[in-house]
């Protein structure tokens, strides 16, 4: 088949499109011939390599999928050969404590297709039949390929994590990125007031059209004191962290009393301070999350079947130009997501 492989570590010129071996499949497992993956950033910190990470080479990135099945094996019972699907990125044991409590992204052997197994990059790619999400047949298979990762890190962080209220307001950073846009959508679903950050004016244009209340441009506007003022001083409930080092202090400073900070990631750095003072006697939550559950993404499909989500798709890319496409992410000026179409 044909799959987009690195050999080595590196810039997006490491990214070959080449033949690799076709994946057998075992029998609770499902080859799904892939017709759209989306990127992530997840994609980018395994081409460059993760100090720690021992990402087996070469190496097929890539973890948001759909497609059709292929082949099932043996044991599969609950799909069939030729239906669309839409992956789960998670892929875990289903047999410890976490994952038979629906919490498997609390499984020790938690990994995501394209990270330490091979991913969607590709023609063909294997996955456990449980990974198989029903296919909302109003979406392309690129619109139904930006869903999975992002709305489901978006909704465990809103929603499992920082436990969002209605009513609450909620500072959604980088509102341009894959998983900012579907936080501002689950946001305003689950009634809360959002303001949004981002970079351009022209992002902000869209994170509106999207639902959010308020509106901050980063690059010409401290984002602590637009909350202060949108907020009449208060601070918000909630912030939703993915930046890092970029934003943190910015982040932390806009909590209102009790307030919740929820975070996925650093994509500018990992570094960050806490004023110890601030915490307590502000009475602060700095809560970490990780990806999400199958349960949870099997909700949002649900609300994407029926047009309550919609995906963001900002540009598709053959997949042979998915190095064009991962400098394409790397640049920052996307809304939503980059789709490899395959
Ligand atoms: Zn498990």
């Amino acid at each position: 088949m044909k799959a987009v492989r690195f050999h080595q570590h590196g810039t997006p010129d490491v990214l070959k499109y080449e033949d690799a071996p076709e994946p057998s499949i075992r029998p609770n497992e499902v080859l799904v011939r892939v017709r759209a993956c989306a990127l992530n950033h997840l994609d980018l910190w395994v081409r460059r390599g993760i100090p720690g990470v021992p990402i087996p080479l070469p190496h097929i990135p890539g973890s948001d999928v759909s497609g059709e099945i292929a082949q099932i094996g043996a044991d599969v019972t609950t799909v069939r050969v030729g239906q669309n699907v839409v992956l789960a990125p998670g892929v875990t044991c289903g047999k410890c404590a976490a994952c038979v409590s629906g919490q498997d992204n609390r499984c020790r052997q938690f990994t995501n297709l394209g990270y330490l197994i091979d991913g969607g990059c590709a023609e063909f790619v294997r996955v456990p039949e449980v990974n198989c999400m029903p296919y909302p047949e109003n979406l392309t298979f690129e619109e139904a390929a930006s869903i999975p990762l992002v709305f489901q890190t978006a909704w465990h962080m809103l929603l499992a994590r920082a436990e969002l209220q209605p009513g609450e307001d909620v500072l959604i950073l980088g509102a341009g990125s894959g998983v900012g846009s579907a936080a501002i959508q689950i946001a305003k679903f689950f009634g809360a007031r959002v303001i949004a950050t981002a970079g351009s004016d022209e992002k902000l244009t869209k994170a509106k059209d999207l639902g959010a209340d308020h509106l901050i441009n980063h690059q010409t506007h401290k984002i602590r004191e637009e909350v202060r003022r949108i907020t009449n001083k208060r601070g918000v409930d909630v912030v939703f962290e993915h930046v890092g080092t970029a934003t943190w202090d910015d982040s932390l400073a806009s909590l209102g009393l009790g307030g919740r900070l929820v975070t996925c990631g650093a994509t500018t750095g990992y570094d960050a301070k806490v004023d110890l003072r601030f915490l307590f006697s502000r009475q602060l939550s700095l809560l970490g999350s990780y990806m999400g559950t199958k349960s949870e993404l099997h909700s949002v499909m649900r609300l994407v079947a029926s047009g309550r989500f919609k995906p963001i798709v900002d540009r598709v890319f053959p997949l042979a130009e998915a190095a064009a496409a991962h400098a394409y992410l790397e640049s920052g000026s996307q809304f939503g997501k980059v789709v490899l179409k395959v």
